[in-house]
C-alpha cells in the first residue's frame, strides 16, 4: 500500500473554539487530505479532537463563498465583486455615514476566532479611524461574566495557568461548562487530572 506524500504541510490553528490547537494541514492537488498535530507544540500537544481532525472539508466545498457579494438593483439580488471593488463600497458607505452623522452611528463587533493581532488592529481602526469607541467582541458572550468573577476573586481576568498544565491539578471545580463538548481538547487535561483516568492512559 502507497501512502499519499504531501506536496506541502501548513501549520495552522483550528478555527473551531478558543483552545487554538495547532495543527499541520496536510495538502495534495489543492485538498487537505490529513491533518496532524505536532507532539511539541502549546496547547494541544499532539492532540484534536474531532472537529479539527476531520472537520476541515469546507475549505474545499463547492459551495463555499469565496468572492464579495454586492446587493444589486431593487430585488436585492447579489453579484460577484471583486475585492478592490467590495472593499472601495464599503469604504465609501462608511465614510459618508460617519461624516454625516459621527462615528457613533456605527457599531462594530470583532471575532474571538480572529488572532489577538487582527483584534487589535480592528479596535484601532475603530477608534482612531471612525471616531467612536463603539467596538465590541463576541467574547462578550462568553467570558463577560468569568471576567467580573475572577477580577474580583483573583484580581486578574486572564488566564491564570496553561491548558497543558491542567493535567497536574489536585482540584478542580468547573461552573457552566460541558467542557468536554465545547472545548474538547481542555477537557482532555482535566481528564488526565483524575488519577483513575491518567493510570489507564499511561
Ligand atoms: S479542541 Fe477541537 S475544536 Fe477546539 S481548537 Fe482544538 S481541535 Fe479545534
Amino acid at each position: 500500500m502507497t501512502l499519499l506524500e504531501p506536496e506541502k504541510i501548513i501549520r495552522t490553528t483550528c478555527p473551531y473554539c478558543g483552545v487554538g490547537c495547532q495543527m499541520d494541514l496536510n495538502i495534495k492537488d489543492g485538498r487537505i487530505y490529513r491533518v496532524e498535530a505536532p507532539f511539541d507544540s502549546a496547547p494541544n500537544y499532539g492532540n484534536l479532537c474531532v472537529k479539527g481532525r476531520f472537520g476541515l472539508d469546507f475549505a474545499t466545498h463547492p459551495r463555499r463563498l469565496k468572492q464579495p457579494l454586492i446587493r444589486d438593483g431593487a430585488r436585492g439580488n447579489f453579484r460577484e465583486a471583486s475585492w478592490d471593488e467590495a472593499l472601495e463600497y464599503v469604504s465609501r458607505k462608511l465614510s459618508a455615514l460617519v461624516t454625516e452623522h459621527g462615528g457613533d452611528c456605527v457599531a462594530t463587533y470583532a471575532c474571538a476566532k480572529a488572532t489577538n493581532e487582527d483584534n487589535y488592529v480592528f479596535q484601532k481602526w475603530v477608534r482612531a479611524v471612525m471616531k467612536t469607541n463603539n467596538v465590541d467582541h463576541c467574547a462578550r458572550l462568553c467570558h463577560a461574566g468569568s471576567v467580573t468573577g475572577l477580577q474580583l476573586a483573583i484580581g486578574s481576568s486572564a488566564m491564570s495557568n496553561s491548558i497543558g498544565e491542567m493535567e497536574n491539578l489536585d482540584t478542580f471545580i468547573v461552573t457552566g461548562s460541558n467542557t468536554t463538548e465545547t472545548h474538547p481538547v481542555i477537557s482532555l487535561f482535566l481528564k488526565k487530572a483524575v488519577p483513575s483516568i491518567r493510570d489507564r492512559l499511561s
